[in-house]
C-alpha cells in the first residue's frame, strides 16, 4: 500500500490504471477509521482493480470551529488498519493540496436537499461536502465511489452533485454497520464515554421503535410517538424527520416505499446521527 500526499503523484500512478481501462474504486474519508469505513473498502475491493481511499478532514464542511478541532485524527492508526485492508493507495493530502490558492469552488443548486435535516441545522455543510468531494474526484477520477448510508442525506447530495455536474462516477450506497446494540459505528463514537455509550443506544432503540409501529400510524403521529419514546433519554434531541428517501420532503399523511426516519441527538457534547428505512409496506 503506498500513502500519497500530492495530486501529481496519485495521477501518475492511476492513469496507467486509466488507460489500460482498469476500475478505480475510491472511499473518501475523514479518518479515524472503523469498521464501517472498512466495510467500504471491502466491498470496493470486490468491484474494483484498484481501491484508493483519502483521510481527509475537511474544514470547509464543520460549521462549528469547536467540531473541527475535536474531530478524532488517528493518521498512523488509520494507515495500520489500511494495510490489512483492500486498499492500494492512501491519499492524504494537506488542506492547501486540495483547496491551492487559485482554487474555485463549484456552484451546485441542491434544491431542498441541502435545506431540510442536516443543511437546515448545520448551514453550509453540504456546500462544503459537495467542493471537496467534487475535488476529490477531479483528482481520483474514480470509476465507482463509496458512500455509507449512515451519512443518508449526503448519499442523496453527492448523487444530485455528480447528476448536476456531470461526473461520470457510480455512487454506490453501502448500508450503516453497527455494533452489537445497534450503535452506527462513528469517528465520533471515539469521544463518547461508557456511559455515554450505553446512553447512546437509544438513538437506535428511537429507529426500532418508529419500525415496529410504522403500520398502525401515519407518519406524523410515527415522529411524534417516537420524539416521545426519544425523551425518557438524558441526550438532547435536535430532529427526528421521516422523510422521503430520494427527494427528502417530509412525510406527514402517506407513506412512501422506503420511507426514512432520520434522527440527530446531542450526547454530553457529541453530536451523533443517524436513521433507518421504516419500509411500511416491506
Ligand atoms: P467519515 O469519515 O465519517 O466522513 O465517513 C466516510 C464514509 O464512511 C462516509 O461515506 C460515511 O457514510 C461512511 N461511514 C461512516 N460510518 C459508517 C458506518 N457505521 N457504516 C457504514 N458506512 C459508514
Amino acid at each position: 500500500m503506498q500513502v500519497i500526499k500530492t495530486v501529481e503523484a496519485i495521477q501518475q500512478i492511476l492513469q496507467e490504471y486509466r488507460y489500460a481501462s482498469k476500475k478505480i474504486g475510491f472511499v473518501p474519508t475523514m479518518g479515524a477509521l472503523h469498521e464501517g469505513h472498512l466495510s467500504l473498502i471491502q466491498k470496493a475491493g470486490t468491484e474494483n482493480d484498484i481501491v484508493v481511499a483519502s483521510i481527509f478532514v475537511n474544514p470547509t464542511q464543520f460549521n462549528n470551529p469547536e467540531d473541527l478541532d475535536r474531530y478524532p485524527r488517528t493518521p498512523e492508526q488509520d494507515i495500520d488498519r489500511l494495510k490489512e485492508s483492500a486498499c492500494s493507495i492512501v491519499f492524504l493530502p494537506e488542506v492547501d493540496t486540495i483547496y491551492p490558492a487559485d482554487f474555485r469552488a463549484p456552484s451546485v443548486d441542491l434544491g431542498l436537499l441541502d435545506k431540510v435535516m442536516e443543511g437546515k441545522y448545520r448551514p453550509g455543510h453540504f456546500q462544503g461536502v459537495v467542493t471537496v468531494v467534487s475535488r476529490l474526484f477531479e483528482i481520483v477520477q474514480p470509476t465507482n465511489a463509496y458512500f455509507g448510508r449512515k451519512d443518508f442525506q449526503q448519499v442523496a447530495v453527492i448523487k444530485a452533485m455528480t447528476k448536476a455536474l456531470s461526473i461520470p462516477v457510480n455512487i454506490i450506497e453501502c448500508p450503516t454497520l453497527r455494533d452489537e446494540r445497534g450503535l452506527a459505528l462513528s469517528s465520533r463514537n471515539l469521544l463518547l464515554t461508557k456511559e455515554d455509550i450505553q446512553t447512546a443506544y437509544h438513538i437506535y432503540e428511537t429507529l426500532e421503535y418508529g419500525k415496529k409501529i410504522v403500520a398502525l400510524h401515519t407518519p406524523s403521529e410515527v415522529k411524534s410517538l417516537m420524539t416521545n419514546y426519544f425523551m425518557g433519554s438524558k441526550m438532547e434531541l435536535e430532529y427526528i424527520e421521516i422523510v422521503d428517501p430520494i427527494s427528502l420532503e417530509e412525510l406527514t399523511t402517506e407513506w412512501v416505499e422506503g420511507a426514512t426516519a432520520c434522527i440527530v441527538a446531542h450526547c454530553g457534547n457529541i453530536r451523533l446521527i443517524d436513521n433507518l428505512e421504516l419500509t411500511p409496506y416491506g
